[in-house]
């Protein structure tokens, strides 16, 4: 374990006062996954690796401080799109504070994050119906991620298509709430989380939850 690692570690545990574990989980959509629900375990697909981990535990030590995410309001909803919806938004908010501090360390993540982008992106563009009413706001989070987290060029040709236009419209406006809200205070980024859901018109399908009140 590095003194990076080790550190970031010690932070959680500190602010959660329980131990942090790992746990292998086949069924993950990305490789390393943080969850609030469980907010002690990190989850991983395949390879657990020290980025993964330091990576994880600063999703925990975020939530741990007061940051929020968007949960499903029914946590058992088989809609896929619903899903991704959820989880990359929470990325998003969580990543804009994170990825300087992994800088810091010495990662870069905006390689992982160009690879799962660029898959994504492939399926919106060729998906077969784009009438789902949650293809809008999923085109929007893509477009924000590939916007704010990847290496990738020429991101707004990629989204020129008709079909995702109304997407990309979304997602210039997620843009600029995550790039106006996402800041390290508690308070301002939990009100972009908000913004962002009613913005995507997601209020029936999620909510807001924080560990402590703010
Ligand atoms: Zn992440």
């Amino acid at each position: 374990m590095t003194p990076g690692l080790m550190r970031v570690l010690h932070d959680v545990e500190a602010l959660a006062k329980e131990e942090m574990y790992a746990m292998q989980r086949s069924d993950l959509f990305g490789n390393c996954v943080f969850d609030p629900l469980t907010p002690t375990v990190i989850r991983y697909r395949s390879i657990l690796t020290e980025e993964c981990c330091i990576h994880e535990l600063l999703h925990a030590k975020l939530w741990h401080s007061g940051f929020g995410f968007l949960r499903l309001r029914n946590p058992y909803d088989p809609n896929e799109s619903l899903r991704h919806i959820a989880s990359m938004l929470n990325g998003t908010f969580h990543h804009a504070i994170i990825f300087p501090k992994l800088l810091d360390l010495g990662i870069d993540p905006k390689e992982n994050e160009s690879r799962g982008v660029r898959s994504f992106l492939a399926k919106l563009i060729t998906t077969s119906e784009p009438q789902d009413s949650f293809f809008n706001p999923l085109v929007a989070v893509v477009y924000s991620r590939a916007k704010l987290e990847t290496t990738l060029s020429q991101i707004d040709e990629e989204f020129a298509s008709e079909h995702l236009r109304p997407g990309k419209q979304l997602g210039i406006q997620l843009v600029a709430i995550v790039d106006k809200y996402a800041i390290d205070d508690q308070r301002s980024f939990n009100e972009g989380l908000r913004k962002a859901m009613v913005l995507l018109q997601m209020q029936s399908f999620l909510q807001f939850g924080a560990p402590t009140p703010t």
